[in-house]
């Protein structure tokens, strides 16, 4: 119902809505909906890419952003993880409960690997593999439920993140959020600007905002439509395009690097996004 909402108030409506409010939606609401009792499943390849898609789906839409957002960018910015992988985290918690629990009858079949490959078991026994988690050093009856939470969140974040870095530097949509980012964080200014506005400084850091070498696939010409003369990039737009003077002098713009800036403020973003406002992109 949630994620029908998300989808289908126009942008009018949700432009009311504080992104802290979407954000705790998404967090409460609408994630836990989707993987509920999710600690059974045992999911195939493209399933865990469809459950996956919906996600990002949700995520494109709260921030405003083309269907061809890549995925990473949307991590990298967000700071959330793939669902799937979430999914998981949840199911080596289960293996956890089922193995200390004495008196679930479970136990049984906890303790007894089976081979059949859709059977939970073994997808859960898998999982501690997957996520290298040494049987060893971490003996799963002898962790508290705490210490087995955060030993299993590290190695998913740790995931998480490998898969960021592995291909942040190669892609185009990706390759200047690495230059400052190297790990996947949720950013400031994702719950404390208004959604437009934090839906253009996500676009801007993320070369998805609307200039033609942004697009290259849909704009064979790629020439600033304003002075005609330079690339349509986002160097050329923060401070090199001789069209924009007044712009530039009204919302003293100096360079596209300065949004990276960790200490950059809240106020100074606002300004950046009413910039883009008025350049009418
Ligand atoms: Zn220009």
């Amino acid at each position: 119902m949630l994620r029908n909402f998300i989808f289908s108030a126009s942008d009018k409506v949700l432009e009311t809505i504080k992104m802290e409010t979407l954000f705790k939606l998404y967090n409460t609401c609408l994630i836990p909906s989707l993987i509920y009792a999710c600690e059974t499943w045992t999911l195939s390849k493209d399933e865990k890419q469809k459950i996956n898609n919906i996600q990002l789906d949700i995520l494109r839409r709260i921030l405003k952003t083309p269907v061809s957002t890549p995925k990473q960018a949307i991590y990298a910015e967000t700071g959330e993880i793939p669902l799937s992988l979430k999914i998981e985290s949840r199911q080596l918690i289960y293996l956890w409960r089922l193995k200390n629990n004495i008196k679930n009858n479970y136990l049984t079949l906890a303790s007894t690997p089976s081979n059949n490959k859709k059977s939970t078991i073994y997808n859960l026994t898998n999982l501690r593999t997957k996520y290298d988690i040494d049987e060893n050093k971490y003996s799963i009856t002898n962790v508290t439920m705490k210490q087995w939470k955060n030993i299993t969140n590290q190695k998913i974040l740790q995931t998480a993140n490998d898969s960021y870095n592995k291909i942040a530097k190669e892609m185009s949509k990706t390759v200047n959020l690495s230059r400052t980012k190297s790990k996947i964080k949720k950013e400031q200014y994702l719950t404390k600007l208004k959604r437009s506005e934090a839906s253009i400084i996500f676009k801007l850091r993320c070369r998805m905002i609307n200039l033609k070498n942004n697009f290259k696939a849909t704009n064979k010409d790629q020439k600033c439509p304003r002075c005609k003369k330079d690339t349509d990039n986002e160097q050329h737009l923060f401070g090199k395009c001789e069209k924009l003077l007044l712009l530039y002098e009204k919302h003293k713009i100096q360079n596209y690097d300065e949004i990276f800036e960790e200490t950059i403020s809240m106020d100074r973003l606002k300004q950046i996004a009413t910039f883009i406002k008025d350049v009418k992109l």
